[in-house]
């Protein structure tokens, strides 16, 4: 087993090293050793290099997290805008081609997005400022929806976390957490999602859905999560008045992703993510286009 990451590491250097060792072995060592070991060497080499497998995943096995933006976009009760998609053109042209061009408008925080840290954190990162390395890489799928699903007011707690990570023994140092709680399943009715049918700053005290509480949200500072994220509209579940979450996590720099959808698929399972928001030069957040594969 100790072989293996050895094995792993050393592979890609024998890549590029084998055209070198083909070529100087019969020169340097011809005395040494006989031509007919040399090629024998470059054989095995080549046939250590063939049993490296390709470590990209299977393209099919990808999950898409991600809403589509369109007219049905949720976004929090007190933005002023929604989406909107207008044609600039759309049909035949003069030289007799199709064509077709649109603009679209929208808030930064709606459907599925990430929060930059600088959303909470005054002088944090904006969304162009995270590294890709903070984006992508090994996840989590933790699925707490057996408690969270039918209670609009559950609040992720530390408890939540130790408990999971112990029963799982996984590592989160280094990970994308990713919480399911089974409210994805409440995006397609507005009002069930949010806790509310109402707009503007009267929804506000009306919103009821699950989020994370200060503690969990320290908690996953002091192991070293790389993102988070969830299936609600907000990391801070909606009856916050104070947004910890947000804070707390900002504070250390941690990005946060909202409304993911098809959680259930990877619930309770290890994946790599890939979570790429739009690069918007000193954004507080941007539109997310997420997506994830079981390891
Ligand atoms: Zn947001």
């Amino acid at each position: 087993m100790i072989l293996l990451p050895i094995t792993y590491y050393l592979l890609p250097i024998t890549y590029y090293l084998l055209p070198i060792t083909y070529y100087l072995l019969p020169i340097t060592y011809y005395p040494i050793i006989p031509m007919k070991k040399t090629y024998a060497l470059s054989l095995s080499l080549l046939i250590l290099l063939s049993c490296q497998s390709t470590s990209f995943p299977d393209e099919e096995s990808w999950i898409d997290l991600t809403h589509s933006l369109d007219q049905h976009t949720i976004y929090w009760p007190t933005e002023p805008g929604t989406f909107h998609l207008d044609p600039v053109y759309e049909g035949e042209t003069e030289g007799g081609y199709y064509y077709s061009a649109y603009k679209f408008c929208m808030p930064e925080h709606g459907g599925t997005h990430m929060d930059a840290p600088v959303h909470f954190a005054e002088g944090n990162k904006s969304v162009d400022q995270i590294e890709i390395k903070q984006l992508i890489g090994e996840g989590i799928v933790v699925d707490l929806s057996d408690k969270a699903h039918n209670n609009p007011d559950y609040l992720i707690s530390e408890k939540d976390l130790e408990e999971w990570f112990k029963k799982e023994k996984v590592n989160p140092t280094g990970k994308i957490i990713l919480f399911y709680t089974g409210h994805e399943s409440k995006w397609s009715d507005r009002a069930d999602y949010l806790g509310t049918p109402l707009k503007g700053e009267e929804a506000v005290p009306n919103l009821h859905f699950p989020g994370l509480s200060e503690k969990g949200a320290l908690w996953l500072v002091n192991v070293g999560a790389k993102a988070v994220g969830l299936d609600t509209p907000s990391i801070d579940y909606g009856q916050s008045k104070d947004f910890m979450a947000h804070r707390v996590l900002f504070a250390a720099n941690i990005p946060a992703f909202e409304n993911l959808t098809n959680l259930k698929k990877i619930a309770d399972q290890k994946v790599y993510v890939i979570a790429l928001p739009s690069k918007i030069g000193g954004g507080s957040g941007a539109p997310l286009r997420v997506i994830a594969t079981p390891i």
